[in-house]
């Protein structure tokens, strides 16, 4: 690991003008070489340490936001939540809020990698962390989204790889809150290092590789996440989060499901269903969603929305596994919102 300097600014706005990249333009380097020069922004420092250790990111300096006051809190906001950035993961999975109105952030929070990293892990460094991919986390293999020429997980070791949207590169999002917080509709603020702020919503902040290739989200350099926002849901609004993975904890899910539905006396008034660890961002099941709106929900339904949620699918040469693991999760998610 390269030597850096460390510095604690005293406000977001002092932190924004001193960062100089993104740990994504910071990588992507025709060269193969990360740049030095690099000043990045650290919260729990989980990924970006990994990434430094891995020899895959050297930078100059590390803007430490883990000590900015005010970013680890939740707090009403107009009917709905304000998460700060800072907030951990554990946090999440404890708080009695989310249990009413939001439950399947928690439930993504808590079922995520394992207590310990959980204790550490912000909710902003987990939508913000790089993809898992192998190639690209190996300094021998100079993949597209670092820069390079190649995708080796084509014609590779593919098995862990997007079954949908791959075009161009088959990574699949590595955020499990991501998929949840797409699914309840959430927003991100974000400033500027000149002051400036914007509000966009989580399913548009996720790019797709044909529109971008080496960055997974449209945060610009200087930007800074300010606060997750969560709107206000009806009462009749229910939300679960399931994962499938290969170990009980610490690893990320093969794959995961977050279903939202507004149900009143179990006819379904409106439904968002999101696939995790499925493609380059969270893929909205739109077909699934609009299998289950204004109908009364049974098992038989279930069974034939989770089946249009995998319609459109394109497994790669070793993942077609994936397909009926993700239709059994949606449909075990529909029944289990129901039942909630
Ligand atoms: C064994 C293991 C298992 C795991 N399993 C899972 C899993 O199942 N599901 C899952 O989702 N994750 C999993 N993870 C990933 C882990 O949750 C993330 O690495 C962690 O959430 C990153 O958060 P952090 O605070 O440490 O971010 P950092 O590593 O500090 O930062 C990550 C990125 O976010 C940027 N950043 C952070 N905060 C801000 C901000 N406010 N504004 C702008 N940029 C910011 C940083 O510049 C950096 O690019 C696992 C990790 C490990 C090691
Ligand atoms: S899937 Fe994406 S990250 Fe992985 S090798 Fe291909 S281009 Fe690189």
């Amino acid at each position: 690991m390269n030597g850096f300097e460390w510095m604690s600014p005293g406000s977001v706005e002092q932190a924004a003008r001193a960062a100089s990249a993104t740990v994504a333009t910071a990588m992507a380097r025709r060269s193969g070489t990360p740049a030095a020069d690099a000043a990045v922004l650290k919260a729990g420092g989980i990924d970006l340490l990994d990434l430094m250790k891995e020899g895959l990111l050297a930078p100059r300096r590390l803007i430490n936001l883990r000590t900015l006051p005010g970013l680890d809190r939740i707090e009403p906001a107009g009917g709905g939540l304000r998460i700060g950035p800072n907030v951990t993961l554990a946090q999440l999975a404890a708080e009695g809020r989310l249990r009413t109105r939001w439950g399947a952030l928690a439930d993504a929070a808590g079922g995520a990698a394992s207590p310990q990293i959980r204790q550490l892990a912000t909710l902003a460094g987990n939508l913000l962390q790089r993809p898992r991919c192998w190639y690209f986390r190996s300094r021998a293999h100079h993949c597209v989204r670092k820069g390079g020429d190649t995708c080796f997980a084509f014609a590779g070791e593919n098995q862990y790889h997007a079954i949908f949207e791959h075009n161009g590169c088959a990574i699949v999002h590595p955020s499990t809150c991501a998929t949840a917080l797409v699914a309840l509709g959430a927003g991100l603020k974000i400033t500027d290092r000149a002051g400036a702020k914007r509000t966009v919503s989580l399913e548009e902040f996720f790019v797709l590789p044909e529109l971008e290739l080496q960055q997974e989200n449209r945060l610009a350099s200087g930007e800074i996440v300010t606060a997750v926002e969560l709107p206000e849901q009806r009462a009749s609004v229910r939300s679960v989060h399931l994962r499938y993975a290969e170990t009980e904890s610490f690893d990320w899910p093969l794959a995961d499901v977050a279903v939202v539905l507004d149900l009143a006396e179990g006819v379904c008034r409106k439904a968002a269903i999101v696939l995790g660890a499925c493609a380059p961002a969270p893929h909205r099941a739109r077909a699934a969603e609009a299998a289950l709106t204004g109908q009364r929900i049974d098992e038989a339904l279930a069974r034939a929305a989770a089946h249009a949620a995998l319609q459109g699918a394109m497994p790669l040469s070793r993942n077609a596994y994936k397909v009926p693991i993700f239709e059994a999760l949606v449909r075990r998610a529909i029944l289990a919102v129901l039942a909630a």
